[in-house]
């Protein structure tokens, strides 16, 4: 029998005490209330506060029996959570220091409140500052006339995209009243603590150390100063401090190289599996608080999520199938890139099988209408566990191919983030040097050494474009022609094949017939009337360098025979 350490308020103890004849005769769990209390429906009482129990116990018109089982999958999918979730801590000091820029009348009202309130106000007009750099508790305003100011936190009487991405930055039209924005305030005074939000492994970056640019979608859509990219260097620089933890970034990463820390893809898989035959209502966990008089229609399971922003393609199709049924996502923001996979897996699933795979509400009269619709999608269900660090179109795909089988569906069109295409590569063009090989960091571009052939596998392809520029021969194009639902859009296609051309010395083969050619029709007229040197072009390395000694001593043996003769 699992044991859960939960500390339980009043309404759901009662709900226990209620079930206990049951809960004992099937053997189902036992909660302790103890030191060790990880999960609590209750705020403050443990490390993880779970509201949704409350909510769930409430609203659900689930049978007692079925509410017991819930109870405890909620209670697995937090603990879960928590085990592979990122818990590094950081923080600030921030001092009372406040700079109002702006001298409108309303400023000048608002610095008498924030004087009221403790703060050390200095208010300076929007045209003296020239820039403003650092952080949190340790801002500094360089002005026009030369001299700068330190200031923790700041509060913008004019619109200012750039400054006000900074955390501790307030724009004053982002609050209802004064009221409001000195409490935002007041909350940061003293040691202001904050968490690891995201995860970055740069060797799967697409923008990374190139020499092109061919990825930044994280920078373009984060809000703040949370990632952002240094072209200079080519690098993302990324300030957990800035961050709001949206989740932008990590629906719109091509490759998974971005991930979500409080709620990473190992933590995603794991909880979908507790899903199993139930029907999810994906619900941001700050949104929890509008469904308060919604009625959740039996065998409907809440999964609560961190922030809105970050469902990918993969996060959504994992959900879809590991529960077997269509998916409720109940959310009034959410990201460009989860609305195109929306999209793009609704017409996956109509294709496949009929009906809609999402449905999407962002507001509660759109849920309300979607609530009777989700349900079991027959032969929907399946399960896949991802190996170690699979990169995130390699899982898709995987699971993609289940769906489609041995069927041919069409196409489904890509979107403007959620990118895919195809490449192709011109035949008579590609020597076959392999430089797109080595530029493609997914492995949608690989080399066959047996059969001297280049491969793509367009289920791999971000579509980053970055093989176009490594090209000499500019043999390769690129086209978001979409998904292709078919057998072969999995399979890795022979885009050019060459053959190995031998050594005409010594007969081993030593590089592709098109790459010799190449290098003969360039070097030829630069050694013509030298026959070593033109020998040379057909020969592997060895016998390059023993055809060029016997052409230097044929020399050195003429040379001697000119110097007796004039002798
Ligand atoms: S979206 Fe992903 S691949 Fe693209 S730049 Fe950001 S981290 Fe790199
Ligand atoms: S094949 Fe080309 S476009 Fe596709 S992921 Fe690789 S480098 Fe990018």
């Amino acid at each position: 029998m699992p044991s859960y350490h939960l500390s339980l308020n009043p309404a759901t103890q009662a709900f226990l005490e209620e079930a206990k004849e049951e809960i004992q005769k099937q053997n189902l769990f036992s909660f302790h209330s103890s030191a060790q209390t990880l999960v609590s429906n209750e705020k403050e009482t443990a490390p993880l506060f779970a509201p949704e129990i409350n909510w769930y116990l409430k609203n659900s018109l689930d049978s007692k029996e079925e509410k017991l089982k819930t109870l405890s999958l909620l209670y697995e999918a937090r603990a879960i959570k928590f085990d592979h979730a990122l818990h590094q801590d950081y923080e600030e000091s921030v001092s009372p220091s406040l700079l109002i820029i702006g001298e409108s009348q309303s400023a000048k009202e608002f610095a008498s409140k924030a004087l009221e309130s403790s703060f050390e106000v200095e208010i300076l007009p929007y045209e003296s500052i020239e820039s403003i750099e650092g952080k949190l508790g340790a801002f500094v305003a360089n002005l026009t006339d030369g001299s700068s100011r330190e200031f923790a936190q700041g509060v913008l009487f004019r619109e200012d995209e750039f400054a006000s991405k900074y955390m501790g930055i307030e724009k004053v039209s982002d609050f209802e009243d004064a009221k409001e924005l000195l409490e935002k305030l007041q909350s940061r005074l003293g040691i202001y603590r904050y968490k690891t939000t995201i995860t970055y492994n740069p060797e799967i970056c697409q923008y990374h150390h190139r020499r092109e640019k061919s990825c930044s979608k994280c920078a373009t859509l984060c809000p703040t100063f949370g990632v952002v990219n240094d072209d200079s260097k080519m690098e993302l620089l990324f300030s957990q401090l800035d961050c709001v933890g949206c989740g932008g970034c990590i629906s719109a990463c091509p490759t998974g190289a971005i991930d979500y820390a409080p709620y990473p893809k190992e933590a995603l898989y794991e909880i979908a599996r507790l899903y199993n035959e139930t029907t999810i209502l994906m619900i941001p966990e700050p949104f929890l608080k509008d469904l308060e008089e919604v009625t959740l229609p039996k065998g409907i399971t809440p999964l609560i999520i961190d922030r809105e922003k970050f469902p990918s393609e993969m996060h959504l199709l994992t959900l879809l199938q590991e529960s077997g049924s269509s998916l409720l996502f109940y959310s009034p923001i959410i990201s460009r890139p989860t609305k195109e996979a929306n999209e793009m897996l609704n017409q996956i699933y109509l294709k496949a099988y009929g009906e809609p795979a999402l449905y999407l509400a962002q507001d509660i009269p759109t849920l309300l209408e979607a609530l009777p619709k989700a349900h079991k999608i027959e032969k929907s269900l399946y399960r896949y566990t991802p190996k170690p660090n699979e990169l995130r179109r390699k899982t898709f795909g995987e699971r993609l191919r289940y769906i489609i089988k041995e069927q041919e569906l069409g196409q489904v069109p890509s979107g403007d983030f959620i990118r895919y295409g195809e490449i192709k590569v011109d035949q008579e063009k590609c020597t076959l040097c392999l430089s797109c090989v080595g530029a493609c960091n997914v492995n949608a571009l690989t080399a066959n050494s047996n059969e001297f052939t280049l491969d793509f596998n367009a289920s791999l392809c971000t579509t980053c474009g970055y093989c176009l520029p490594s090209c000499p021969e500019n043999a390769i194009t690129l086209e978001l022609s979409g998904i292709t639902l078919a057998p072969s859009w999995f399979e890795s296609k022979v885009m050019a094949r060459d053959e190995m051309f031998k050594c005409i010395e010594c007969g081993k083969p030593f590089a592709t017939k098109k790459s010799v050619e190449k290098i003969k029709n360039l070097m030829s007229p630069l050694f013509v009337g030298n026959a070593f040197k033109l020998k040379t072009l057909e020969c592997c390395p060895d016998c390059k360098v023993k055809v060029m000694v016997g052409f230097s001593s044929e020399a050195d043996s003429k040379r001697e025979t000119i110097l007796e003769e004039v002798e």
